[in-house]
């Protein structure tokens, strides 16, 4: 028979539950006030012991510990998204094998599972959080890291959602005064076309941009700005730049112009232009913007 104690500030009750109730064999004291579980162990009961500590430690403490860490960084994530967030999370890390450190989740209990159940034979106490603290500094922080880059994606796709929402909104309220718009989506810049290839500008638009406090132009804001004031009844779109980080711009006018908005299909300005994009600038000055010509 050993003697041991396990200590733990966070699943503690679900440690003393795994190993005074559901595995019986074992003599527990639990003694709530201190976080803290006496145990008897029996020789052939440690294993068992080892693995149930060790299954508690890898789940139940490691979502507490996930959930506790984010609510303190995100606070625009609700107590709800958080818990579904970091269930997929663990599901994923535990199914795909992912690496944390040089072993994955599963090889890390694998290895844990034997150090406790030494723990439990030299009958020593046991601080969950001190020896996750050590030795299980590499992958818990590896896997709260990339927890923490996914909750800053999953809040980025949140604003987007709501700026697309806002931007269909004013669209709404706008009566369409143009039939057809070109959007030309470079490199480095956007610009608006209409149907005969005539450079779209607004100088109402650029000249509001400039008087702005905003340091930079943005030119998809400025293009964006003319599609929702002049609300086109349709918009053809010519993606120069396949390859632009999410969201692009081609993305945002989809999303928010729906079935107005088409891809052109490889037209002959696209194929002209892509060797030769206007530069990048500021727009108060006058580009020499490739001539368009649909014939
Ligand atoms: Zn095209």
């Amino acid at each position: 028979m050993y003697a041991f104690e396990l200590r733990s500030r966070h699943a503690f009750d679900t440690f003393a539950e795994r190993l005074g109730v559901v595995m019986g064999k074992v003599d527990a004291l639990v003694d709530l006030t201190g976080d803290r579980l006496v145990l008897q162990v029996p020789k052939e009961a440690v294993n068992q012991v080892a693995a149930g500590i060790t299954s508690v430690l890898f789940r139940e403490w490691l979502y507490d510990n996930l959930i506790r860490r984010a609510r303190k960084s995100h606070e625009h994530v609700s107590r709800d998204e958080l818990e579904y967030l970091s269930l997929v999370y663990l599901h994923e890390i535990r199914t795909e094998q992912t690496p944390l450190g040089d072993k994955t989740l599963e090889q890390w209990e694998e290895a844990v599972r034997e150090e406790i159940a030494s723990l439990v034979r030299a009958g020593t106490t046991l601080s969950i959080d001190g020896f996750t603290r050590f030795r299980l500094r590499e992958p818990v922080s590896v896997l709260f890291d990339r927890f923490a880059d996914r909750l800053r994606r999953f809040e980025l796709d949140r604003e987007y959602e709501e700026s697309v929402a806002m931007l269909r909104f004013m669209l709404d309220e706008q009566p369409s005064i143009m039939q057809e718009v070109h959007v030309f989506c470079g490199r480095d810049r956007v610009w608006l076309t209409d149907e005969h290839g005539q450079l779209v500008r607004d100088e109402q638009i650029v000249q509001a941009a400039i008087e702005s406090e905003t340091d930079e132009i943005d030119s998809e804001d400025l293009a964006m700005s003319i599609l929702i004031t002049r609300s086109p009844c349709r918009i053809v779109l010519h993606d120069l730049h396949p390859d632009a980080s999410w969201p692009s711009f081609v993305e945002t006018v989809r999303r928010v112009f729906a079935e107005r908005a088409r891809m052109c299909e490889r037209c002959d300005a696209c194929e002209r232009l892509r060797g030769s994009q206007p530069p990048m600038g500021s727009l108060e000055e006058d580009f020499d913007f490739p001539s368009i010509d649909w014939t």
